[in-house]
Protein backbone atom coordinates (compact mmCIF):
# COMPACT_ATOMS: atom_id res chain seq x y z
CA UNK A 1 0.00 0.00 0.00
CA UNK A 2 2.92 2.31 0.80
CA UNK A 3 4.13 2.19 -2.52
CA UNK A 4 0.95 4.16 -3.80
CA UNK A 5 -0.29 5.72 -0.88
CA UNK A 6 2.93 6.93 0.16
CA UNK A 7 3.91 6.03 3.99
CA UNK A 8 2.23 4.48 6.30
CA UNK A 9 1.65 5.14 10.16
CA UNK A 10 4.43 3.14 12.30
CA UNK A 11 3.08 1.75 15.71
CA UNK A 12 5.24 2.24 18.78
CA UNK A 13 8.19 1.05 19.56
CA UNK A 14 7.51 -1.97 22.70
CA UNK A 15 3.69 -1.52 23.22
CA UNK A 16 0.94 1.06 22.76
CA UNK A 17 1.65 4.96 24.17
CA UNK A 18 -1.52 4.70 26.42
CA UNK A 19 0.92 1.68 28.70
CA UNK A 20 4.13 3.29 28.38
CA UNK A 21 3.05 6.53 29.42
CA UNK A 22 0.77 5.89 31.66
CA UNK A 23 0.73 6.85 35.19
CA UNK A 24 -0.09 3.86 37.56
CA UNK A 25 -2.80 4.53 39.81
CA UNK A 26 -0.69 6.01 43.50
CA UNK A 27 3.08 5.53 41.72
CA UNK A 28 3.69 8.27 39.94
CA UNK A 29 6.14 11.22 40.29
CA UNK A 30 7.08 12.76 36.88
CA UNK A 31 10.45 14.02 38.01
CA UNK A 32 11.00 10.75 37.72
CA UNK A 33 10.54 10.67 33.83
CA UNK A 34 13.58 12.41 32.13
CA UNK A 35 11.97 15.35 29.67
CA UNK A 36 14.05 14.49 26.59
CA UNK A 37 13.12 10.97 26.60
CA UNK A 38 11.52 9.30 23.82
CA UNK A 39 9.62 6.11 24.75
CA UNK A 40 7.56 4.25 22.26
CA UNK A 41 9.45 6.20 19.41
CA UNK A 42 10.63 3.03 16.51
CA UNK A 43 13.69 2.98 14.83
CA UNK A 44 11.68 3.59 11.65
CA UNK A 45 11.92 7.24 13.03
CA UNK A 46 16.02 7.06 12.09
CA UNK A 47 19.06 9.36 13.17
CA UNK A 48 19.01 12.12 15.40
CA UNK A 49 18.63 14.30 12.77
CA UNK A 50 15.68 12.58 10.59
CA UNK A 51 13.82 11.67 13.57
CA UNK A 52 12.32 15.05 13.70
CA UNK A 53 10.94 14.91 10.46
CA UNK A 54 9.89 11.74 10.70
CA UNK A 55 7.83 12.39 13.49
CA UNK A 56 6.35 15.50 11.63
CA UNK A 57 5.35 13.46 8.78
CA UNK A 58 3.48 10.66 11.10
CA UNK A 59 1.43 13.15 12.84
CA UNK A 60 0.03 14.58 9.64
CA UNK A 61 -1.03 11.08 8.84
CA UNK A 62 -1.88 10.30 12.38
CA UNK A 63 -3.99 13.66 11.97
CA UNK A 64 -5.79 12.56 8.96
CA UNK A 65 -6.66 9.50 10.25
CA UNK A 66 -8.20 10.77 13.95
CA UNK A 67 -9.95 12.82 11.45
CA UNK A 68 -12.18 9.54 9.89
CA UNK A 69 -12.50 8.92 13.62
CA UNK A 70 -14.00 11.76 14.48
CA UNK A 71 -16.60 11.43 11.59
CA UNK A 72 -17.58 8.61 12.78
CA UNK A 73 -18.14 10.04 16.53
CA UNK A 74 -19.68 12.67 14.70
CA UNK A 75 -21.88 10.60 12.70
CA UNK A 76 -22.98 8.39 15.43
CA UNK A 77 -23.97 11.47 17.98
CA UNK A 78 -26.07 12.85 14.56
CA UNK A 79 -27.47 9.40 14.25
CA UNK A 80 -28.81 9.86 18.39
CA UNK A 81 -30.79 13.20 17.44
CA UNK A 82 -27.67 14.91 18.82
CA UNK A 83 -27.90 18.85 18.05
CA UNK A 84 -25.07 20.30 15.75
CA UNK A 85 -22.76 22.64 18.50
CA UNK A 86 -23.84 26.08 18.38
CA UNK A 87 -20.91 27.98 16.31
CA UNK A 88 -20.17 29.68 19.81
CA UNK A 89 -21.35 30.05 23.82
CA UNK A 90 -21.19 27.95 25.96
CA UNK A 91 -22.77 24.52 25.33
CA UNK A 92 -22.77 21.44 27.73
CA UNK A 93 -24.16 22.49 31.46
CA UNK A 94 -24.00 19.86 34.25
CA UNK A 95 -27.25 18.80 33.73
CA UNK A 96 -26.85 17.94 29.94
CA UNK A 97 -24.08 15.34 31.36
CA UNK A 98 -26.45 12.08 31.36
CA UNK A 99 -25.72 8.74 30.87
CA UNK A 100 -26.16 7.26 27.57
CA UNK A 101 -25.74 9.84 25.36
CA UNK A 102 -23.04 9.22 22.60
CA UNK A 103 -19.53 9.47 23.21
CA UNK A 104 -17.24 13.03 23.21
CA UNK A 105 -13.36 12.79 23.80
CA UNK A 106 -11.78 14.70 25.82
CA UNK A 107 -8.08 15.96 25.65
CA UNK A 108 -7.00 17.77 28.74
CA UNK A 109 -3.32 19.63 28.64
CA UNK A 110 -1.45 20.44 31.42
CA UNK A 111 1.98 22.07 31.38
CA UNK A 112 4.44 24.54 32.90
CA UNK A 113 4.87 27.70 31.22
CA UNK A 114 6.55 27.40 27.77
CA UNK A 115 5.50 23.37 28.20
CA UNK A 116 4.02 23.57 24.77
CA UNK A 117 0.21 23.44 24.89
CA UNK A 118 -0.50 25.65 22.48
CA UNK A 119 1.78 23.96 20.24
CA UNK A 120 0.47 21.05 21.15
CA UNK A 121 -3.02 22.33 19.80
CA UNK A 122 -1.36 23.97 16.60
CA UNK A 123 0.37 20.57 15.67
CA UNK A 124 -2.10 17.37 16.44
CA UNK A 125 -5.31 19.02 16.37
CA UNK A 126 -4.06 21.24 13.61
CA UNK A 127 -3.75 17.88 11.68
CA UNK A 128 -7.18 16.99 12.45
CA UNK A 129 -10.46 17.74 11.36
CA UNK A 130 -11.23 21.01 12.31
CA UNK A 131 -15.20 20.47 12.46
CA UNK A 132 -15.28 18.51 15.19
CA UNK A 133 -13.06 20.08 17.41
CA UNK A 134 -14.13 22.13 20.85
CA UNK A 135 -11.19 23.60 22.10
CA UNK A 136 -11.23 25.88 25.13
CA UNK A 137 -8.62 27.60 27.16
CA UNK A 138 -8.35 28.60 30.65
CA UNK A 139 -7.26 31.57 32.44
CA UNK A 140 -7.27 33.18 35.51
CA UNK A 141 -10.92 33.05 36.30
CA UNK A 142 -12.84 36.39 35.52
CA UNK A 143 -15.48 38.04 38.23
CA UNK A 144 -18.56 36.08 37.65
CA UNK A 145 -16.46 32.23 37.20
CA UNK A 146 -15.01 33.57 40.72
CA UNK A 147 -18.98 33.88 42.39
CA UNK A 148 -19.38 29.96 41.20
CA UNK A 149 -17.40 26.62 41.86
CA UNK A 150 -14.22 26.15 40.06
CA UNK A 151 -15.56 23.50 37.76
CA UNK A 152 -18.57 25.79 37.28
CA UNK A 153 -16.69 27.12 33.85
CA UNK A 154 -15.52 23.79 33.26
CA UNK A 155 -18.40 22.49 32.95
CA UNK A 156 -19.58 24.94 30.29
CA UNK A 157 -16.45 24.26 28.58
CA UNK A 158 -17.31 20.88 27.61
CA UNK A 159 -17.60 19.55 23.94
CA UNK A 160 -20.97 18.68 22.96
CA UNK A 161 -21.40 14.90 22.56
CA UNK A 162 -19.52 14.38 18.95
CA UNK A 163 -17.05 16.42 19.56
CA UNK A 164 -13.44 16.34 20.41
CA UNK A 165 -12.67 18.60 23.19
CA UNK A 166 -9.18 20.38 24.22
CA UNK A 167 -8.59 21.96 27.20
CA UNK A 168 -5.81 24.10 27.21
CA UNK A 169 -5.15 24.14 30.67
CA UNK A 170 -7.88 23.45 33.07
CA UNK A 171 -9.68 22.56 36.17
CA UNK A 172 -6.17 20.93 37.13
CA UNK A 173 -5.05 24.38 37.77
CA UNK A 174 -7.32 25.19 41.02
CA UNK A 175 -5.29 22.45 42.73
CA UNK A 176 -1.78 23.57 40.91
CA UNK A 177 -1.39 27.43 40.48
CA UNK A 178 -4.52 27.70 43.30
CA UNK A 179 -2.02 26.33 45.18
CA UNK A 180 1.39 27.09 44.89
CA UNK A 181 0.22 30.86 44.68
CA UNK A 182 -1.82 30.58 47.76
CA UNK A 183 -5.02 31.40 45.97
CA UNK A 184 -6.95 29.85 48.48
CA UNK A 185 -7.03 28.21 51.82
CA UNK A 186 -5.01 25.29 52.07
CA UNK A 187 -8.51 22.87 53.04
CA UNK A 188 -10.04 24.15 50.13
CA UNK A 189 -7.63 22.70 47.48
CA UNK A 190 -6.90 19.84 49.31
CA UNK A 191 -11.03 18.97 48.96
CA UNK A 192 -10.90 19.55 44.89
CA UNK A 193 -9.02 16.54 44.53
CA UNK A 194 -12.13 14.21 45.45
CA UNK A 195 -14.38 16.32 43.71
CA UNK A 196 -12.47 16.45 40.56
CA UNK A 197 -12.87 13.01 41.30
CA UNK A 198 -16.15 12.58 41.82
CA UNK A 199 -16.79 15.47 38.47
CA UNK A 200 -14.28 13.14 36.35
CA UNK A 201 -16.21 10.31 37.62
CA UNK A 202 -19.78 11.73 36.33
CA UNK A 203 -18.05 12.70 32.94
CA UNK A 204 -16.94 9.28 32.06
CA UNK A 205 -20.54 7.97 32.94
CA UNK A 206 -22.03 10.33 30.26
CA UNK A 207 -20.06 8.90 27.82
CA UNK A 208 -16.62 11.40 27.92
CA UNK A 209 -13.63 9.59 27.13
CA UNK A 210 -11.10 11.42 29.30
CA UNK A 211 -7.23 11.84 27.70
CA UNK A 212 -5.39 14.25 30.15
CA UNK A 213 -1.43 14.46 29.19
CA UNK A 214 0.61 16.05 31.38
CA UNK A 215 3.40 17.62 28.95
CA UNK A 216 6.94 17.46 30.70
CA UNK A 217 9.97 20.24 30.13
CA UNK A 218 12.36 20.40 32.38
CA UNK A 219 13.58 23.52 34.22
CA UNK A 220 16.22 24.04 31.46
CA UNK A 221 14.03 23.99 28.64
CA UNK A 222 11.86 26.19 30.06
CA UNK A 223 14.76 28.86 30.87
CA UNK A 224 15.53 28.52 27.07
CA UNK A 225 11.70 29.11 25.71
CA UNK A 226 11.38 31.82 27.83
CA UNK A 227 14.87 33.55 26.61
CA UNK A 228 13.50 32.97 23.29
CA UNK A 229 10.03 34.53 23.99
CA UNK A 230 12.37 37.60 25.38
CA UNK A 231 15.04 37.34 22.60
CA UNK A 232 12.27 37.73 19.50
CA UNK A 233 10.27 40.59 19.70
CA UNK A 234 7.48 38.34 17.55
CA UNK A 235 7.23 36.75 20.52
CA UNK A 236 7.11 38.61 23.24
CA UNK A 237 3.39 38.65 23.73
CA UNK A 238 4.13 35.08 24.78
CA UNK A 239 5.70 36.30 27.83
CA UNK A 240 4.37 37.57 31.13
CA UNK A 241 6.49 38.60 33.97
CA UNK A 242 5.05 37.07 36.58
CA UNK A 243 6.11 33.34 33.95
CA UNK A 244 9.28 33.76 36.41
CA UNK A 245 7.53 34.01 39.19
CA UNK A 246 5.91 30.66 38.85
CA UNK A 247 9.71 29.20 37.66
CA UNK A 248 10.70 30.40 40.95
CA UNK A 249 8.41 28.12 41.81
CA UNK A 250 9.77 25.09 40.24
CA UNK A 251 9.76 22.46 43.00
CA UNK A 252 6.47 23.25 44.59
CA UNK A 253 4.66 22.94 40.99
CA UNK A 254 6.53 19.71 40.64
CA UNK A 255 5.02 18.84 43.53
CA UNK A 256 1.46 20.18 42.83
CA UNK A 257 1.70 18.25 39.72
CA UNK A 258 2.96 15.02 41.23
CA UNK A 259 0.24 14.71 43.79
CA UNK A 260 -2.50 15.77 41.62
CA UNK A 261 -1.11 12.61 39.08
CA UNK A 262 -1.15 10.42 42.33
CA UNK A 263 -4.47 11.37 43.42
CA UNK A 264 -6.59 12.13 40.30
CA UNK A 265 -4.85 9.13 38.32
CA UNK A 266 -7.94 7.22 38.19
CA UNK A 267 -8.75 3.71 36.34
CA UNK A 268 -11.44 5.73 34.37
CA UNK A 269 -9.62 9.22 33.69
CA UNK A 270 -6.14 8.19 33.46
CA UNK A 271 -3.17 10.90 33.33
CA UNK A 272 -0.25 10.41 31.10
CA UNK A 273 2.84 12.14 31.21
CA UNK A 274 4.78 13.01 27.85
CA UNK A 275 8.18 13.69 28.23
CA UNK A 276 8.01 17.20 25.89
CA UNK A 277 11.63 18.41 25.84
CA UNK A 278 11.80 17.70 22.17
CA UNK A 279 8.44 18.98 20.73
CA UNK A 280 8.49 16.88 17.69
CA UNK A 281 8.59 13.62 19.58
CA UNK A 282 5.22 15.62 21.85
CA UNK A 283 3.02 16.08 19.30
CA UNK A 284 4.07 12.37 18.28
CA UNK A 285 3.13 11.17 21.28
CA UNK A 286 0.34 12.67 21.82
CA UNK A 287 -1.39 11.78 18.22
CA UNK A 288 -0.62 8.04 19.33
CA UNK A 289 -2.70 8.75 22.74
CA UNK A 290 -5.10 9.60 20.75
CA UNK A 291 -5.27 7.10 18.36
CA UNK A 292 -4.71 4.64 20.81
CA UNK A 293 -7.77 5.87 22.75
CA UNK A 294 -10.29 6.16 19.70
CA UNK A 295 -9.07 2.83 18.73
CA UNK A 296 -10.72 1.46 22.12
CA UNK A 297 -14.14 2.89 21.47
CA UNK A 298 -14.63 0.73 18.15
CA UNK A 299 -16.78 3.41 16.11
CA UNK A 300 -18.45 2.66 13.17
CA UNK A 301 -20.84 4.55 11.10
CA UNK A 302 -24.45 4.67 11.89
CA UNK A 303 -26.65 2.70 9.86
CA UNK A 304 -29.11 4.80 7.85
CA UNK A 305 -32.20 6.45 9.03
CA UNK A 306 -34.36 6.10 5.93
CA UNK A 307 -34.46 3.49 3.17
CA UNK A 308 -31.69 3.54 1.25
CA UNK A 309 -32.99 2.17 -1.74
CA UNK A 310 -36.11 3.68 -1.73
CA UNK A 311 -33.90 7.25 -1.90
CA UNK A 312 -31.65 5.87 -4.21
CA UNK A 313 -35.02 4.94 -6.39
CA UNK A 314 -36.58 8.63 -5.63
CA UNK A 315 -33.19 9.91 -7.06
CA UNK A 316 -33.73 8.57 -10.26
CA UNK A 317 -36.76 8.77 -11.04
CA UNK A 318 -35.63 12.22 -10.84
CA UNK A 319 -33.32 12.35 -12.71
CA UNK A 320 -35.43 11.02 -15.40
CA UNK A 321 -37.66 13.56 -14.88
CA UNK A 322 -35.44 16.21 -15.30
CA UNK A 323 -34.45 14.10 -18.56
CA UNK A 324 -37.88 14.63 -20.02
CA UNK A 325 -38.74 17.90 -18.93
CA UNK A 326 -34.98 19.05 -19.70
CA UNK A 327 -35.79 17.55 -23.45
P1 LIG B 1 -1.50 31.25 29.32
O1 LIG B 1 -1.72 29.77 29.32
O2 LIG B 1 -0.10 31.65 29.02
O3 LIG B 1 -2.51 31.97 28.49
O4 LIG B 1 -1.72 31.75 30.82
C1 LIG B 1 -2.91 31.51 31.49
C2 LIG B 1 -2.72 31.88 32.94
O5 LIG B 1 -3.93 31.64 33.60
C3 LIG B 1 -1.66 31.08 33.64
O6 LIG B 1 -0.79 31.91 34.32
C4 LIG B 1 -2.45 30.24 34.62
O7 LIG B 1 -1.77 29.99 35.81
C5 LIG B 1 -3.67 31.09 34.84
N1 LIG B 1 -4.80 30.29 35.29
C6 LIG B 1 -5.47 29.34 34.62
N2 LIG B 1 -6.42 28.78 35.37
C7 LIG B 1 -6.36 29.39 36.57
C8 LIG B 1 -7.08 29.25 37.78
N3 LIG B 1 -8.08 28.38 37.90
N4 LIG B 1 -6.76 30.07 38.81
C9 LIG B 1 -5.77 30.96 38.67
N5 LIG B 1 -5.05 31.14 37.57
C10 LIG B 1 -5.34 30.37 36.52
MG1 LIG C 1 1.82 31.99 29.46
Amino acid sequence: MSAVDGPDIVAPDGGKMRDLLRVSPGAVDPRTVDPRSTPGLPAAAGGSRARKAWAREQVELLGAELGEQQEMLFATAKAAGEPDAPASAPTTGGAELAPGRPGRVLLVLQAMDCGGKDGTVKRVAGAMNPLGLHIRSFGPPTEEELRHDFLWRIRRALPPPGYVGVFNRSHYEDVLVARVAELVPEATWRARYDEINAFEHELVDAGVTLVKVMLHISREEQGERLLERLTDPRKHWKYNPSDLDSRARWDDYQAAYAEALQRCGTESAPWFVVPADRKWYRDWAVAHLLRETFAGLHLGYPAAGFDVERERDRLRADDEGVKVNGG
